[in-house]
């Protein structure tokens, strides 16, 4: 028995369940906006993806930010998300390792 229930949620692009704050979401607010959203807490539709780039790039090969979202990502979205996927994960990786830190 796990002392403690982790909550995982699947990466869209490689399918690997990963416990929730080792995944960066990707959320569609009600407004209609995509962003990536590393407080986990926006409102709207959201995708997880593991903190790599190159889940990144599988989930846009295979269109699956368009399918998790349920809604059309064109291809100047995706390369603005990318941009900033790859700037949060610096950050994203430092906060992964204080939490592991933490008892
Ligand atoms: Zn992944």
């Amino acid at each position: 028995m796990r002392p403690r229930k982790i909550p995982l949620r699947k990466c869209v692009a490689c399918q690997e369940m990963m416990p929730k704050k080792e995944l960066i979401r990707i959320v569609r607010t009600p407004e209609g906006e995509t962003l990536i959203d590393l407080t986990g807490k926006k409102p709207g539709r959201g995708a997880y993806l593991c903190g790599k780039v190159e889940c990144f790039r599988l989930a846009r090969k295979a269109r699956a930010l368009d399918r998790a979202l349920k809604a059309t990502v064109d291809a100047d979205l995706y390369d603005r998300l990318e941009q900033d996927f790859v700037k949060v994960q610096d950050q994203f990786e430092a906060a992964k390792e204080l939490n592991a830190r933490e008892p």
